[in-house]
């Protein structure tokens, strides 16, 4: 007796079938484990990154698990270079379905000490790099009359929080772009939506002390911290089943609300 019934396997496949998913900063953390869920739900992953060695190093891993990559270098913070980039997936695969707005840097500080480079540089890389991105790449995707994109905020840009001004002005920024995108692009059947981690386990977070990562993890309900797969199904979600659901912000946070 034949069946129609998939395997499990096959069933995760086809929901992101043959779509071209883009991911930035995706050489490690978050953004690799975003990759790599879009890459197991079907999609051919653009691994981009900054740094050379982990863009490259990620995308091949990545393949040789199955499924196309391609690994891409670019600097979001540069026109010149997220042109190229957008340039070369449309040559390679024809499309873009998914955009994440991923990459991301912190410069902590209080107010009263930061420097106007810490301020900048910050918002160039978390906030700027969106509008730079998003822009060629909703042209794609409005010829398509498709597209998710979704941007990675962060629960600071919602709350605030102690030595990150400028963090919390980029990423409330983010939030913002990412409810007028929506609004903007609903008629080209576009979505825009946002994720707003919590405290993730990542090289980002490793770079605090001990007493400050216990301090946090004492006040977050669910006693542990985010992992990068946390956000990644998160992104999973807007990316497949969320078609009428368009400037959202989902905090992924363990229960942590301040
Ligand atoms: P991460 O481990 O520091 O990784 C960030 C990645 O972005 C790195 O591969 C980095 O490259 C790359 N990158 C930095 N500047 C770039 C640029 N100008 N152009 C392209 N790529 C660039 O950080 P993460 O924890 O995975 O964070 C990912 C995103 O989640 C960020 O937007 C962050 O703000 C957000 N987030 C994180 C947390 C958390 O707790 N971890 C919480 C809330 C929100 P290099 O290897 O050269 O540094």
């Amino acid at each position: 007796m034949t069946t129609n019934v998939m395997t499990e396997k096959e069933n995760e496949k086809c929901k992101l079938k043959d779509q071209v998913a883009i991911i930035t900063g995706s050489g490690r953390g978050i953004g690799r484990s975003i990759a790599e869920a879009l890459l197991r739900a079907g999609a051919k992953v653009v691994i981009s990154d900054i740094n050379e060695e982990t863009c490259n190093k990620t995308a091949q891993e990545l393949k040789e698990h199955g499924g196309e990559t391609l690994g891409l270098v670019c600097d979001v913070t540069k026109s010149a270079s997220v042109e190229a980039l957008v340039e070369q997936v449309v040559k390679e695969w024809g499309r873009i379905d998914i955009l994440v707005n991923n990459a991301g840097i912190t410069r902590d500080n209080l107010m009263m000490r930061m420097s106007e480079d810490e301020w900048q540089a910050v918002i160039d890389t978390n906030l700027t790099s969106a509008f730079k991105v998003s822009k060629p790449i909703l042209k794609v995707m409005s010829k398509q009359r498709s597209g998710r994109i979704i941007n990675i905020a962060s629960t600071t840009g919602v709350h605030g929080n102690f030595g990150q001004v400028n963090y919390a002005a980029a990423k409330a920024g983010l939030i913002g772009f990412t409810k007028t995108i929506a609004i903007e692009y609903a008629s080209r059947n576009i979505t825009c939506n946002a994720i707003a981690p919590g405290f993730i386990d990542t090289d980002m977070t490793r770079k605090l002390s001990e007493e400050i990562i216990k301090g946090i993890l004492d006040k977050v309900p669910l006693k542990r911290m985010g992992t990068p797969d946390d956000i990644a199904n998160a992104v999973l979600f807007f990316a497949g089943p969320a078609a009428y659901v368009t400037g959202q912000v989902l905090e992924v946070n363990g229960g942590l609300y301040t």
